[in-house]
């Protein structure tokens, strides 16, 4: 009870008071005394979403995170079922092991089964599996003074495709069931090779995106001229030999929030040199563990803290495939020549798999994130951004977003007021407050 909660970006600045169920015959209660109280809530995974879509209006979550068991497991057909506060890595930690893996993996794997779902998180292998409903079986869900319903492609079918994506406001999802993949071992063989422009990510995007299941490149976003949008492309598969079980892996811990951000423009110009210049210029193999091909950021717990005291917001925009190329081009000399950002940014091509989510952020293009430490004028150059990218067709992710304009949200997402008719009234983000007011 009353554990003080933020989201990962810890901007805005709002500390959550957190109700905490730690079995799932106790959330009804706890969700009916926290809104006599409070008037609203909202469920609460693990907080590491960026912005404010995991942030009650009220200010009062209720935590689901020690709803952390397994209910069932089929090593048959590798299909999980678990509570909705079991993490990704709890998943991963007995699935392996099995020779099962996620279908879909985020860049975290701390995030929890109910917050996966609730985003409907993508990973490095949209463009051939489709987002994290796309794998989602079934789920139990509760609605304030409800009985819990099963939720499927079959059953609830318009609740299924609105808590998909439905960011935590169609009711609490206590269980879920989920299809794994079958690997035969637990670490990835990739391909990295640098590359000096956007023209290049592009071209190594069309030749090897379909002849592997991951794909994802790092970008300097400081880079300039011709040079705009050089990186570090990198594509994996599942090893087909080798062992299922993986070294543990040492943790490295961000002890303290320093008063300022210790990613400033000197610091990420050297990092970025010598990050792109430490890459292959030839395409070279390596073998990687998942841990570190996937959840690098997860090594180091509390990583969050380096950008200071005033925390940092995360930009992830798609923009769809016919204009990407020019569009991203654009939106990649405005972020240069503004000189912000950070070492973590991330150009991603998307593929075509439709989510069930009414609600869900991928479409066909390509998506950009990238990290920025919070300072005043971050407002002016997003404005800048989100221009561009509504002129273009794309769109904001909510899972990272702590500015969006209500009226550009409701643009790119027209399903918002199907969202809005089936939310259990007594749920309510400061995110969807923001947007749809
Ligand atoms: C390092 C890092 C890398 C990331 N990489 C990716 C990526 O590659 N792709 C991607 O898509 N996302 C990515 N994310 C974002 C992250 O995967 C999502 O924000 C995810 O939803 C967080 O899950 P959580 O359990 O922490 O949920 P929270 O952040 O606590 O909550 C997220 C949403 O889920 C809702 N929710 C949580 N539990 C429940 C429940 N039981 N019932 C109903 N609603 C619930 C909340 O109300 C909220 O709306 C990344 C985040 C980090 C920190």
């Amino acid at each position: 009870m009353n554990r003080q909660l933020s989201s990962w970006g810890r901007f805005p600045y709002a500390p959550q008071t957190a109700d905490t169920c730690h079995w799932r015959h106790e959330v009804p209660s706890k969700l009916c005394s926290l809104v006599s109280t409070q008037g609203s809530t909202l469920p609460y995974g693990n907080g590491r979403s960026y912005g404010d879509s995991c942030l009650a209006a009220s200010d009062h979550v209720l935590s689901l995170r020690s709803l952390d068991r397994f209910i069932q497991v089929d090593w048959q057909r590798g299909r999980v079922v678990a509570e909705a506060g079991v993490t990704l890595a709890q998943i991963l930690e007995i699935s392996i092991p099995r020779g099962w893996f996620l279908a879909v993996a985020p860049g975290t794997q701390l995030a929890t089964l109910g917050g996966a779902i609730a985003n409907d998180v993508h990973g490095k292998n949209h463009h051939v599996r489709g987002t994290f409903g796309n794998y989602l079986i079934s789920m139990g869900l509760l609605r304030h003074r409800e009985e819990v319903v099963t939720c499927s492609a079959s059953q609830n079918t318009e609740l299924y495709s609105a808590t998909i994506g439905g960011l935590g406001l169609t009711g609490i999802i206590l269980w879920a069931e989920i299809q794994l993949i079958p690997i035969l071992s637990s670490q990835i063989d990739s391909v990295t090779v640098r590359f000096g422009s956007l023209e290049e990510f592009f071209s190594l995007s069309a030749e090897l995106d379909a002849k592997h299941e991951y794909s994802v490149a790092w970008i300097d976003c400081l880079s300039k001229g011709s040079q705009v949008g050089r990186g570090v492309f990198i594509v994996g598969d599942h090893a087909h030999y080798g062992s299922l079980i993986e070294k543990e892996r040492t943790q490295l811990v961000m002890p303290f929030s320093p008063p300022i951000s210790l990613i400033n423009k000197a610091s990420l110009r050297v990092f970025n040199e010598v990050y792109w210049r430490l890459h292959p210029s030839e395409r070279a193999l390596r073998r990687n563990s998942y841990e570190s091909f996937f959840f690098p950021l997860d090594r180091i717990n509390n990583w969050n803290r380096i950008y200071g005291r005033k925390g940092f917001q995360q930009y992830q925009c798609v923009i769809p495939e016919a204009v990407a190329p020019r569009v991203m081009g654009e939106v990649l000399r405005v972020i240069s020549s503004s000189g912000q950002g950070s070492f973590l940014a991330v150009l991603k091509r998307c593929g075509e798999i439709v989510s069930p989510g009414i609600l869900s952020f991928p479409m066909k293009g390509t998506s950009l994130a990238l990290d920025f430490p919070q300072n005043t004028q971050l407002a002016s150059l997003f404005e800048r951004l989100d221009s561009m990218v509504h002129e273009a067709g794309g769109r904001l992710y909510p899972a990272k977003d702590a500015h969006m304009k209500g009226c550009d949200f409701r643009r790119a997402y027209p399903a918002w007021q199907q969202l809005e008719v089936l939310r259990d009234p007594t749920l309510m983000s400061r995110f969807w407050k923001r947007v749809i007011e």
